[in-house]
């Protein structure tokens, strides 16, 4: 499939991170993907402190989403993501959800499906994560999810009760 390099593209990306200095790490990752000259940040959710989910054995997560513009096509900027959280010294442990000091994945790219082998697009398990819904809900309340064709605050009100918690970081300093 060939992709329109001319125009930008909006994208959201979710940030998460559960080793060494969370809060610091993402900041700098985030701060690392606007700098870098492949993406423009143009929106930026708060951070949560969050529950592991899947291997529970690990410590909890800084999760947050931003939205993003950018010329990279999704598997180019998947590649770019995938590099980036390399530069930040991520390794694979070999446990699937595992630890990791910084985690990038796409969970729009404009209002496009993608489904290939290293790349699904909208990310297939966001709609039941609350540490994706409720930062992304944040800033794209309205962002309408392209397969189910509902807003991204139905889809979270659809979600009910979660499970793992998911605390806004500005809730514990009040
Ligand atoms: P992760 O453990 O979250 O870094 O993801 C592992 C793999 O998931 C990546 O290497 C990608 O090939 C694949 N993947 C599939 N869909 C996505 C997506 N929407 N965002 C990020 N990674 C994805």
């Amino acid at each position: 499939m060939s992709y329109p390099k001319k125009c930008t593209n909006t994208a959201v990306i979710a940030v998460g991170a559960n080793l060494g200095e969370k809060v610091e790490n993402s900041r700098k990752g985030i701060a690392a993907l606007d700098a870098s000259g492949k993406l423009e940040v143009i929106r930026q959710s708060g951070f949560y402190l969050t529950e592991p989910v899947g291997y529970a054995e690990q410590s909890w997560f800084i999760n947050s989403v931003l939205i993003a513009r950018t010329r990279l096509s999704p598997f180019e900027l998947l590649g770019f993501l995938k590099k980036m959280e390399r530069r930040f010294g991520r390794v694979d442990c070999g446990i699937r959800y595992g630890p990791r000091v910084l985690d990038f994945d796409i969970i729009f790219y404009n209002d496009w499906v993608i489904e290939s082998r290293a790349l699904t697009v909208p990310h297939p398990r966001m709609q039941e994560r609350g540490f994706v819904m409720n930062p992304l809900c944040d800033i794209a309340p309205d962002w309408i999810h392209p397969v189910f064709q509902q807003t991204v605050q139905q889809l979270l009100n659809k979600m009910g009760a979660q499970h793992e918690a998911c605390i806004p970081m500005e809730a514990l300093y009040n």
